[in-house]
């Protein structure tokens, strides 16, 4: 292996610059050039690569975002898509590729796989739905931001005897908005793995009321069947008193947004340098992420092939401490 690329795709997460840095650092100690991809797959296809040096990744590890940027492909997911990206591979005579990013980037990475190129993926996502990692680049972040809006909510919701609905990131997955629930303290959690009925959470919320609270708080999945939007107007059609006043707020981007914490810029150092050790050393067709507290590789025929679970342990603890 004598010449290496990195792209970063998908939803963006805090961390993937760190997780650059590494692959890129990592790369050239090891021995071999590296080459970034701009845009994610839409930069393989369209020939946008350019040469990294080690001071090309100065200054960014603390920074947020991705420095060579993310998009999304739909040319990629064909096949005529891919021959393309890869005949762009083999014209800068690169070997092997990092594919850093969530579900959907490493689905592409396996059929990279298939079509007999090296390729490693890193386990970056905000959502933390990616089975092969137990945590992936970016969640520790999001979920201190969205930590944050819930204590900030919490302040006002107690001066005016508010109950509110906050809505998390997550895709399908209710990783971020349980964890955002038992770190903040929620009086409820919304998420898809579990059906919860609307008229079970106004039974919460009335009962916070009726127990002397200052607020109730609940935190809600994107993806869950009633996100926040749908809880509120059931709400307002079916309740006339629900005790508190009853608010609603989107977190949305600004969960992506801002410097990676300590935790993933950590994490993100480490599977980036994973990642190109696994390249260089002929261990490839796999994601580098971490699972029981190390550095793992699992399949990406694995990753694709299996949805990851939440752990249901956390959401009973949940309820038991609202
Ligand atoms: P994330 O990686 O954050 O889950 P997406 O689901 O948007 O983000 O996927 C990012 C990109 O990965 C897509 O725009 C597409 O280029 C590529 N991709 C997704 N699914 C496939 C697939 N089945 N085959 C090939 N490429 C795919």
């Amino acid at each position: 292996m004598r010449r290496i690329a990195v792209l970063t795709s998908g939803g963006d997460a805090p961390g993937m610059n760190a997780a650059i840095r590494a692959v890129v650092r990592t790369g050239i100690e090891g021995g071999v050039e590296v080459f970034g991809v701009r845009n994610g797959y839409h930069g393989l296809v369209n020939d946008n690569f350019f040469q990294m040096g080690a001071r090309n990744v100065g200054g960014i590890i603390q920074r947020g975002g991705t420095i060579l940027g993310s998009a999304r492909c739909l040319e990629f997911k064909t096949e005529a898509g891919r021959k393309k990206g890869l005949r762009c591979l083999n014209q800068h005579g690169i070997d092997g590729l990092v594919v850093i990013g969530g579900n959907g980037s490493q689905t592409g990475s396996n059929e990279i796989a298939k079509l007999g190129f090296p390729v490693v993926g890193v386990a970056s996502t905000i959502d933390n739905d990616l089975y092969g990692s137990d945590v992936t680049i970016g969640v520790d972040t999001a979920l201190n931001i969205a930590l944050e809006a819930v204590d900030r909510l919490k302040t006002t919701a107690s001066s005016h005897q508010r109950a509110f609905l906050v809505e998390v990131m997550g895709r399908d997955c209710g990783y971020l908005a349980l964890m955002t629930g038992i770190a903040g303290g929620a009086e409820a959690v919304v998420i898809p793995e579990i059906e919860t009925k609307p008229e079970e959470i106004g039974e919460i919320i009335e009962s916070a009321y009726e127990r002397g609270k200052s607020h109730a708080i609940i935190v809600v999945a994107e993806g869950a069947k009633y996100d926040a939007a749908k809880l509120a107007a059931y709400f307002e059609e079916n309740y006339e008193d629900l005790g508190f006043k009853l608010r609603s707020t989107t977190l949305g981007h600004v969960q992506r947004g801002g410097d990676p914490s300590a935790y993933d810029r950590i994490l993100a150092s480490r599977l980036g340098a994973a990642a190109a050790t696994c390249l260089i050393g002929g261990e490839h067709g796999v994601l580098t992420g971490w699972i029981n507290g190390a550095i793992a590789t699992t399949p990406l025929a694995e990753v694709v092939a299996h949805k990851k679970t939440l752990d249901m342990e956390l959401f009973e603890l949940a309820r038991l401490l609202d």
